[in-house]
């Protein structure tokens, strides 16, 4: 079967990945316009019913390994190789994150595969896929197509969309030989750091704090800011690096992807490093003091003052509009 194959992530309570699932409604979208098929790999302990239930996502098939241990790459790179050469895939896709990058790239030098990575959209020319990648700090972009089979996209993360309808994929349990290599690391324990219990991937409003805010005990602003929206709060290095906010909530080139609906910078330049984490962000809304400052130039709504002034004034406002 050629086709397109996803690797579908999942945590260790069967929770599948909202990146994985992005990138295999990508692939039934691009199976479609290519009349062929897109599927999944899933491994270790998925009960039927889960991995059946991947078909929502558009794939009609889910191969599943049981062996082979999640949260690794090499096992996985073990497994996606078999499942590509013994079905004849010509593509494999990942939907963004570390381990999709590091099983990606395994699966590249195994396969001889081409690769392109970050990539923010697929399209379909001349019956082939063609990824589409930033370059030059995303001021370009660079139409990446493949001379050979399989080749291997690696989404940025949020680049694609999940989106659920109905359908059931069918299983398949395939055995796989773990090479000797993979089977040197253990997975001992599995987590994810979270600033204040919040997956800031997943919030729709997020405020952003920098080096503006002064001091640590400041982010108080951002978070009553984020609590009054229902929102989250993330941060720059900056700030993170002067141990004012957890790593967990970075933002940018050497931190989190984010794609919310609202992003409000509160004190934040717009470095590059940062932009490219939020730049996609739906709406940005930032104060700054320096009316030069580059977050401007790729803000929706700028706001030239004090943040120390403007920010309770604005939670407050909010606060009485809800309660009101
Ligand atoms: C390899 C590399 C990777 C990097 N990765 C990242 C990354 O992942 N994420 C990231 O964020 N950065 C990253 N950086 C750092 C980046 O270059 C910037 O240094 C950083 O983003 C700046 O953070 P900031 O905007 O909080 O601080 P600053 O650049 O110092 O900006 C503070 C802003 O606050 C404004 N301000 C000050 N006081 C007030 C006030 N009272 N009211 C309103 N506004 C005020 C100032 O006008 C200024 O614009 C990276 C750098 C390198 C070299």
């Amino acid at each position: 079967m050629a086709g397109i194959l996803v690797y579908a992530l999942h945590d260790d309570e069967g929770n599948f990945n909202k990146n994985s699932l992005g990138a295999l409604s990508e692939a039934a979208k691009l199976a479609g316009e290519l009349g062929t098929e897109a599927a999944a790999v899933v491994v270790g302990d998925v009960a039927d019913d889960a991995a059946a239930g991947l078909g929502k996502y558009g794939v009609g098939k889910v191969y599943r390994c049981k062996e082979a241990p999640e949260g690794l790459a090499q096992p996985i790179v073990d497994v996606m190789a078999k499942v590509i050469s013994d079905n004849d895939f010509d593509y494999a896709l990942f939907g963004g994150g570390l381990l999709g990058f590091e099983i990606g790239a395994g699966l590249t030098a195994r396969l001889n595969a081409g690769v392109t990575m970050e990539v923010t959209q697929v399209n379909v020319q001349d019956g082939k896929l063609v990824a589409e990648r930033p370059i030059l700090q995303d001021s370009q972009i660079a139409d990446v197509g493949y001379v050979d089979k399989p080749g291997i996209i690696i989404g940025r993360l949020n680049a694609f969309d999940a989106n659920e309808g109905d359908g059931t994929a069918e299983v398949e349990d395939v055995q796989v030989e773990l090479s000797e290599w993979s089977t040197k690391a253990r997975m001992v324990t599995r987590g994810e750091q979270r600033g204040a219990d919040v997956n800031i991937e997943d919030a729709n409003v997020l405020v952003g704090g920098g080096r503006g805010l002064g001091k640590k005990e400041n982010f108080e602003l951002a978070e009553q800011l984020a609590e009054s929206m229902g929102g989250a709060v993330a941060a720059t290095r900056a700030v993170v690096d002067a141990g004012w906010y957890p790593y967990a909530a970075q933002i940018g080139q050497t931190g989190k992807t984010v794609a919310p609906n609202l992003y409000l910078a509160l004190g934040i330049s717009g470095a590059i490093q940062h932009k490219v984490g939020m730049q996609n962000s739906e709406n940005i809304l930032a104060i700054n003091k320096d009316q030069n400052a580059p977050i401007f130039e790729f803000s929706d709504l700028g706001v030239v003052g004090d943040l120390h002034k403007i920010v309770p004034k604005l939670t407050e406002a909010i606060k009485a509009k809800k309660g009101g």
